[in-house]
């Protein structure tokens, strides 16, 4: 499918087709995984486009490809984690220079913020961005960095991109909008107005719990250049094998949100209703702080659900380790259901005192919604719930 496509069909045409030009040689219809160092050269410099897989290799460029078009950008990088390509993002910045954050990021991307950047001279404001909060008077001169995460995790509370989008631009700031929670199928921060998406393909892009990946996306082709060089030059590359993984998880990524956000309502509904459950979030109910902008920013709520239990610590440790089908585990995004604890395990390092000001109970229990049949989770959750 050629460049121009994207703009004439929709997410999920782009996301089986774009990229996936059968190969030359073969009729392929199917990028193969070109597991290769190097190219053979005719003459000196004289190449196929390809001569070195740090700089790039095909199986990386259909998976690029596809996930530009699918967040409606020209450009993308995959890198060997989600963590590999935040780090190429803060590279681009200098000593003295200050980032203006959310503040419950992902715990990955605080420890690498605060005791990687940090030190080499980077300040960090780390300000709720949520809601209708004003960050305009936290934005000093030497800020050049925005990072919003939303929904935020585990709280799931939603950061307005558009709004940011206007501040960073008056302001002369990149906008940069970790989209890995939603996905494109459900986000498109760059049409929002960000200038740069990150992504851990980790979760729901290779939606599987089977591959670790990263990825940049951009429509400033300056930005790009830079990334690319520091990729090239740094070398945290997505391999063959990840980005054939990925890339076949993309192409089924707007059918399983659709059925994520469709289970997670359907949970959150019946959560929602149990006596023995305290508070429901998710963020398209009417009953969430950040609806509307949630509603006009998301194609539907995703699949995370995060609930209070009438209860405390030990009930909803006990909790956690009874169900059958959600498997007790970190991470999320794949096809199979998990539950967890955030305050014993993802956000465990977070001291307690900080957790509770927070408003991080821990009475909460967090899902990830899988794909499986909607009833059989609600009886798991019922079982453990009773
Ligand atoms: C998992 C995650 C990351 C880090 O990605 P890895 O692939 O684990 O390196 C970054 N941001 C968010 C929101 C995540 O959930």
């Amino acid at each position: 499918m050629t460049d121009n496509s994207q703009t004439r069909f929709r997410t999920a045409t782009r996301a089986v087709h774009s990229g996936s030009e059968p190969d030359p040689s073969t009729g392929a219809v199917v990028v193969p995984i070109y597991q290769t160092s190097t190219y053979a050269q005719s003459s000196p410099g004289v190449t196929k486009g390809y001569e070195y897989s740090r700089t790039d290799n095909p199986t990386r460029t259909a998976f690029q490809t596809a996930l530009a078009s699918l967040e409606s950008a020209r450009y993308s990088l995959a890198f060997a984690s989600g963590m590999a390509a935040i780090d190429v993002v803060l590279k681009t910045l200098r000593p003295g220079d200050r980032v203006l954050a959310g503040d419950d990021l992902y715990g990955g991307t605080y420890r690498l913020f605060t005791t990687l950047f940090q030190p080499l001279g980077i300040e960090f404001d780390f300000v709720d961005l949520s809601g209708d909060f004003d960050p305009e008077p936290y934005v000093r001169p030497e800020t050049k960095l925005i990072w919003a995460e939303t929904p935020t995790n585990p709280l799931l509370k939603v950061i307005d991109i558009a709004r940011l989008a206007a501040i960073s631009r008056a302001k002369n700031i990149i906008l940069a909008v970790d989209n890995t929670f939603m996905s494109p199928a459900l986000q498109e921060p760059i049409t929002l107005g960000a200038d740069i998406v990150v992504h851990s393909t980790t979760k729901y892009i290779g939606g599987h719990s089977d591959t670790v990946g990263g990825a940049i996306v951009t429509d400033n082709e300056e930005l790009y250049q830079r990334f690319k060089t520091i990729q090239n030059s740094a070398g945290a590359i997505m391999g063959p094998f990840d980005s054939f993984i990925a890339h076949r998880g993309l192409k089924t990524l707007p059918l399983r949100m659709e059925r994520h956000s469709q289970n997670a309502e359907k949970i959150a509904r019946f959560l929602q209703g149990h006596g023995g459950v305290r508070r429901v979030i998710y963020p398209f109910f009417d009953d969430h702080p950040h609806h509307e902008i949630a509603r006009r920013q998301q194609r539907s709520g995703g699949g995370m659900v995060s609930f209070e239990i009438d209860g405390g610590r030990e009930k909803a440790l006990d909790i956690v380790a009874k169900t059958e089908i959600f498997t007790l585990a970190e991470s999320l995004g794949g096809v199979e259901s998990l539950i967890e604890h955030p305050g014993a395990m993802t956000h465990a390092s977070i001291p307690a005192g900080v957790r509770a000001e927070k408003g991080l109970s821990d009475s909460l229990i967090r899902l990830s919604v899988g794909i499986e049949d909607a009833d059989d989770l609600i009886g798991d959750l019922e079982k453990a719930l009773s």
